[in-house]
């Protein structure tokens, strides 16, 4: 995503955030004694009823990490425009353990979750990917992103001291290189991008696949798991749920139905992107932004067929 794009969407983010703390402070029906706290730049937090995951946040941006006595696997830099984001990273990882940090995986190609991985290859780290996140980087050549050593299949599991990490990917979703990163005994994964928590989607979807999204939301509710780590601070910063999954995929059905209708009537795109409006979905976060984008998207699926 674009610079100003990005930045626009992290500080969305952490006004969730902001919101969710002033929240916190506030006794119903009184006005707030002081202004919204704004967050930390960045915090560490441990995620409960686990012994080793944590969640780095630097920002609007969310990675998970998980610590073994055998080494760390990290995931994400989040240090596009701000390599002081991935030193930070470090820092907070060696606050937890002295253990090598031993591998590096990124959830898809998108550079404001993947730039910033030179210091964790120079610790030592292994880079890995989805096999076509590697070919689309080491396409683009951007000076700010390691290339993987690894771009894995559709499949791929890491065992490091005791803890299983399992990657799945499921098919084209936001990109088609995004990698569910799954901990089966702990029954918790960590997505980025293709399912927000009570929130649109991103400006039109760019470089999303309508039709095979859908899809892959149902692979992931047919997964074994309990909490979800999403890759932006979304919903006040909590974690994700199967019914969190179930709501955006209704969200994408009734989307989809409602622009179907509207191309029917050769309304795509302008008259569509006017007229068409989803008010139970109102009150998710970046309606205002980002449903008129949502609506065009899937007016060029309809209306155009792509
Ligand atoms: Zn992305």
């Amino acid at each position: 995503m674009r610079r100003t794009h990005m930045i626009g969407l992290a500080a969305m983010l952490a006004g969730s955030l902001a919101a969710a703390a002033a929240s916190a402070q506030t006794q119903p029906g009184q006005p707030p004694a002081t202004p919204p706290a704004q967050p930390p730049q960045f915090a560490t937090t441990k995620v409960p009823g686990t012994e080793n995951v944590y969640i780095f946040r630097y920002q609007g941006h969310q990675s998970m990490f998980v610590v073994t006595s055998a080494g760390v696997i990290a995931t994400d830099p989040i240090a596009y425009l701000r390599p002081q984001a991935a030193t930070t990273y470090i820092d907070e990882i060696r606050k937890v353990t002295r253990a090598p940090i031993k591998y590096l995986i990124y959830s898809h190609h998108h550079y404001d979750h993947i730039a910033g991985g030179k210091p964790f290859k120079d610790a030592g780290a292994i880079v890995v990917a989805h096999r076509r996140a590697k070919e689309h980087l080491a396409k683009l050549k951007n000076p700010a992103v390691v290339v993987p050593d690894v771009g894995t299949a559709d499949r791929h599991v890491i065992n490091l001291g005791g803890t299983r990490l399992e990657l799945h990917y499921v098919g084209r979703n936001h990109s088609d290189n995004s990698l569910v990163m799954y901990l089966p005994k702990e029954k918790l994964i960590f997505t980025v991008d293709f399912i927000p928590i009570e929130t649109v989607h991103f400006r039109n979807m760019l470089d999303g696949w309508v039709g095979e999204w859908e899809d892959s939301l149902r692979k992931v509710l047919a997964m074994n798991w309990e909490r979800m780590i999403p890759g932006h601070p979304y919903a006040g910063g909590r974690l994700g749920t199967k019914a969190d999954v179930q709501n955006l995929l209704q969200y994408m059905l009734d989307l989809s139905a409602a622009v179907k209708v509207a191309a029917d009537q050769g309304k795509c795109w302008d008259t569509a992107v006017k007229e068409v409006a989803l008010p139970k979905y109102e009150k998710w976060g970046a309606y205002s932004q980002y449903f008129a984008g949502n609506v065009e998207r899937y007016c060029s699926y309809w209306g155009r067929g792509y």
